[in-house]
């Protein structure tokens, strides 16, 4: 049976989960989305990032035509129409159709799409061994131009810099800010642990504050690891005893290498291993 699609409530197979060309989503990248997780047939952190989604559609006007229930509900039947217990979820809102102008009220109808399908997972090799990273050239956005806090449908500049890793062979790439500091990958959010210490740049970085990282603070507080969210930059990344990356679809990921240097001994370490297996308890809970 094909992937049963929720589109605007309605359940509709993906042939034929169609929306306008004329859909700001497409025509400008207008619009918000969310991806998350089913772990043993229950969303993880939904009510977190059901927040998030309505405070991003909220920073960039974009009023929701849908409830937080009923969208909640939407979510969960997406899911059981497609047989799915662990999986991945991307909720979309688009502005929705207007004139191919910029105006954003000439869009009456923001279209509300859900997909939930089984997860592509990144291979167990990038577990055992860590991935190796280098730093794009080019700088996520500023915050006072589109803020990264805002997870929206226009993800280009995380394209570029993805695809600056992948020429140099790496499936993630480092994101300094504006003023040289590391922001974040790709699509995840780093870590570091420094003389036993978790640290992770703050939300005044220009990052995306991901689920993840907030739940991977809380485990470490949980375990009595120090935590400290704060500026960081290249070099502290270069000295670091270990680095890891976070994010709904990667979980936690080690991190061996930056720009050809190794980090720590250049295995993953014991904190990032530690915090992997609370955070794999964690969502089954
Ligand atoms: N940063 C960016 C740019 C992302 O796209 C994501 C993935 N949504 C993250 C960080 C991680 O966020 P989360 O843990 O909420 O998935």
């Amino acid at each position: 049976m094909s992937l049963q699609i929720s589109l605007n409530g309605q359940l509709v197979p993906k042939e034929d989960a169609k929306i306008s060309v004329f859909d700001h989503g497409l025509l400008y990248g207008d619009g918000v989305f969310e991806g998350m997780r089913s772990y043993a047939g229950k969303i993880f952190k939904l009510d977190d990032h059901l927040d998030r989604l309505w405070d991003s559609a909220r920073a960039i006007c974009l009023e929701l035509p849908i409830t937080r229930e009923q969208l909640a509900e939407d979510c969960k039947a997406t899911l059981a129409a497609n047989n799915i217990i662990d999986g991945y979820i991307r909720l979309i809102v688009t502005r929705g159709a207007g004139s191919l102008g910029l105006d954003p009220n000439r869009c009456t109808n923001p279209q509300v799409i859900i997909i939930a399908d089984k997860i592509s997972l990144y291979p167990s090799e990038y577990y055992e061994n860590g991935l190796h990273l280098v730093t794009a050239s080019t700088i996520r956005n500023h915050p006072a131009a589109l803020s990264p806090r805002v997870k929206s449908l226009n993800y280009l500049n995380n394209i570029i810099a993805k695809m600056e890793g992948l020429q140099a062979g790496c499936v993630e790439a480092l994101m300094l800010n504006h003023k040289g500091d590391v922001a974040e990958c790709t699509g995840d959010n780093v870590f570091i642990v420094d003389r036993g210490v978790l640290k992770t740049p703050s939300t005044d970085s220009g990052i995306l504050e991901g689920i993840t990282r907030n739940a991977v603070l809380e485990i470490a507080e949980d375990l009595g690891i120090p935590t400290r969210e704060m500026t960081l930059t290249r070099h502290d990344l270069f000295v670091a005893d270990e680095c890891f990356l976070t994010g709904s679809a990667a979980e936690v990921v080690p991190v061996v290498q930056l720009d050809n240097r190794p980090i720590g001994d250049g295995k993953p370490g014991p904190i990032t291993k530690r915090l992997l297996e609370a955070f794999h308890k964690l969502v089954r809970q």
